[in-house]
């Protein structure tokens, strides 16, 4: 299904709307939550290999309760998008999205190594 401009953008009104900046404040989140990312695709026009990736990444670093650190997850979301060339306009939503810091003093975590942001 292809969206209009004004159903785009009407969407986007109701998804700045309905969601709340300091959901992922906090330290964990859910896998459930990387999956629902998928939901900002359409909207955006975001090429389905972006989220495969940071459906991998979930995968990957989640623990037994299926959670990951959302600020580790955050730097990895933005360092995808720089590679996939996602533009800068689509990037700084997820930035709000996620509300909390962008890894830990400029570095993230992929399995048991660390990556520089
Ligand atoms: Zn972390």
């Amino acid at each position: 299904m292809m969206l209009s401009e004004s159903q785009k953008s009407k969407t986007l009104v109701r998804l700045f709307s309905v969601t709340p900046m300091s959901k992922y404040k906090s330290v964990a989140m859910d896998i459930k939550d990387v999956q629902k990312l998928r939901m900002f695709s359409e909207v955006f026009g975001l090429p389905s290999y972006f989220f495969d990736g940071l459906e991998d990444y979930a995968n990957r670093n989640a623990i037994a309760n299926k959670k990951l650190c959302t600020s580790c997850f955050k730097a990895f979301l933005l360092k995808t998008g720089q590679e996939c060339v996602i533009p800068n306009r689509t990037m700084s939503f997820f930035s709000s999205y996620f509300a909390c810091e962008s890894g830990h003093n400029g570095y993230f975590l992929d399995q048991n190594a660390v990556y520089i942001i």
